[in-house]
């Protein structure tokens, strides 16, 4: 049955894996309209749920796709996967690439609740209309001996998700894979999997998404097009589309900010051989994308092993000491096969390495990755192993989670980003490198935090709507939600201007931070470690790196909490709350 109305299905799907009960929930208009899809509407439905414990079953596990996904507007192939993190305990979203959220849309559906835990290891097969949740064999296998024996069996092009070991074994750095190369990767997401004993989603649709004015998304389509070829980050000869994320490699080693020796140095001496440069030329690889991309910012290597992304080039490599590009690409294929975040893995090794003063060889880095998802200590992420080790000052983390490949005191925007992400230590909530590095849309002064609250309560609205609207944030680097809501509105035929998306977005994110103030965070977790403060980066080349200054940073965050509507503790405010049109939380 075709939906009533366009973009979204108007379908959402709970499935209660405790007791293999199924209901279909049509949600209202305006629900979808305040809320949009993916990150906003799982939220949505986290909220009133949000402190229950990873092991609950009540506890949902939430898979959205958005309205504009599943449909030609450029680079919409993504989805959200969010609950509660088992790694920090704040809420946590992971926007997923490959082809699950257009499978599902494909599928008639906008989203799937999935609570309980089912008495054995199982997994849910999504075909249309029919689902069923099925008990497997594949306990306990990695990723790929997972996705092999799916495919065997499934239809062509279908979608698969999956988590390997590392979650079955209780690490909250396990991540969820989906379509082999593509990782729901952040917080420790595939733990939720594993506590509802589930290893697996596939999903394959034949529907289509209803689109209200076709015409109209074809001339926007066009338009998101247009900016993006005339983007050198995206499609120029240094940009993504040619050498993946890693293209920001150089750039990073170049702006003094590689994070090194555990973010001790922000300047790697061997950072010149162990660029995109230097894959190309030993794996050639070939392009990848997630469904319906244009820009195709994922490598695939010519013996079939993905890429890695620049986070994980450089994790494993300056941060932990490594100069083996092919220790790298083994890492890499390990952490996606065993279902670990190497984001967070690498970080995680970095720090006991500095604890302990102890270097790693290949053999002794492979075990280590191998004894995380063994659910060893040092699979709990660095700040638990810091604190047994009475050094938690040396968890280079926010809130638990690991900070991603950017030093902050090359960037002040991304020290702030860092302290106010809702999900820890998080580079994409406002991804600030795209003003203060890359000079997109304008650019920033990468030292001050004059105008940086702004900017980054700005970004982080604007990302909060992208990510429901089931886009890549990498395509803002040429468009905007202005472009983004012409095909909104095209697609669904709710008439909305950019402004309009951003207070979506305005919204989503304040509902987040109304979920963390009730599981008890404040201003003490929006914070950077202290090694930022205290010790002065690389400098050289003309470019200091000194320590931040903390009480710039703690009159920045103040701005950003008033101009955010928190209080002076980055509580949120009733009074927000209710302009906002959210339910103040008490
Ligand atoms: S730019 Fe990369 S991550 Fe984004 S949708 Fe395209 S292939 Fe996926």
């Amino acid at each position: 049955m075709r939906s009533p109305i366009s973009g979204w299905t108007g379908k959402i799907l709970h499935i209660d894996l405790g007791t293999g009960e199924m209901a279909v929930q049509r949600p209202s208009r305006r629900l979808y309209e305040t809320c949009l899809g993916g990150r906003g509407l799982a939220g949505h439905f986290l909220r009133p749920v949000c402190s229950l414990e990873i092991n609950d079953p009540d506890l949902p596990l939430l898979v959205f796709a958005g309205p504009l996904t599943g449909t030609i507007a450029p680079a919409s192939g993504r989805g959200t996967i969010m609950s509660r993190s088992p790694l920090t305990g704040a809420i946590c979203d992971s926007s997923v690439g490959g082809r699950l959220a257009t499978q599902l849309k494909r599928a008639g559906w906008d989203g799937l609740v999935i609570t309980g835990r089912a008495e054995t290891v199982c997994g849910i097969e999504i075909r249309d209309d029919a689902v069923r949740v099925t008990p497997t064999d594949l306990a306990g296998t990695t990723t790929d001996e997972t996705f092999d024996r799916l495919a065997q069996a499934g239809p062509r092009g279908m979608a698969m998700a999956a988590i390997g070991p590392a979650a079955e074994n209780g690490s909250p750095l396990a991540c969820v894979m989906a379509d082999r190369h593509h990782a729901a990767g952040r917080g420790g997401l595939g733990l939720v999997w594993a506590a509802k004993n589930l290893k697996f989603i596939t999903v394959k649709g034949t529907g289509k998404v209803n689109v209200h004015d076709k015409d109209g998304l074809r001339q926007a389509r066009e338009d998101i097009l247009r900016l993006t070829a005339a983007s050198p980050v995206l499609l120029g000869k240094h940009g993504f589309s040619c050498w993946g994320t890693g293209a920001l490699f150089d750039l990073m080693d170049a702006r003094r900010m590689m994070p090194t020796n555990n973010f001790a140095q922000t300047r790697f001496a061997q950072a010149g051989r162990l660029n995109a440069a230097a894959y190309k030329a030993a794996y050639g690889p070939r392009r990848h994308g997630c469904t319906g991309c244009h820009i195709l910012c994922k490598k695939i290597a010519d013996d079939g092993r993905a890429m890695p992304e620049f986070e994980t080039m450089s994790h494993f490599t300056a941060l932990i000491g490594n100069t083996d590009m092919d220790l790298v690409m083994q890492a890499n294929t390990l952490c996606n096969r065993l279902g670990l975040d190497t984001i967070s893995a690498g970080a995680t090794l970095a720090c006991f390495r500095e604890i302990m003063g102890e270097n790693f060889t290949g053999r002794t880095l492979i075990k280590a990755l191998y004894d995380m998802a063994d659910g060893s200590y040092l699979g709990q992420g660095s700040l638990d192993f810091a604190q047994s080790c009475q050094r938690p000052e040396l968890s280079m983390s926010v809130k638990g989670m690991e900070l991603a490949a950017y030093d902050p005191r090359g960037a002040y925007g991304m020290a702030l980003a860092y302290a106010l992400s809702t999900r820890g230590g998080c580079h994409l909530r406002a991804y600030p490198v795209s003003h203060e590095i890359l000079r997109k849309p304008v650019a920033t002064d990468r030292f001050t935090f004059s105008g940086k609250a702004r900017i980054i309560k700005l970004a982080e609205d604007a990302n909060a709507a992208v990510d429901s609207l089931g886009v890549c944030k990498f395509v803002f680097l040429a468009a905007g939600l202005e472009e983004y809501a012409k095909a909104y509105t095209a697609v669904t035929g709710v008439a909305v201007s950019g402004p309009d998306l951003m207070a979506a977005g305005e919204r989503i994110c304040y509902n987040e931070r109304i979920m963390n103030a009730h599981n008890g965070f404040d201003a003490c977790d929006d914070d950077l470690p202290p090694r930022f403060f205290t010790e002065e980066g690389s400098s050289g080349s003309g470019i200091d790196i000194p320590p931040i200054e903390r009480a710039a940073f703690l009159e920045a965050r103040a701005n950003y909490y008033r101009i955010r509507g928190l209080d002076a503790d980055g509580n949120p405010t009733r009074d927000t709350a209710i302009r906002l049109g959210l339910e103040p939380d008490r």
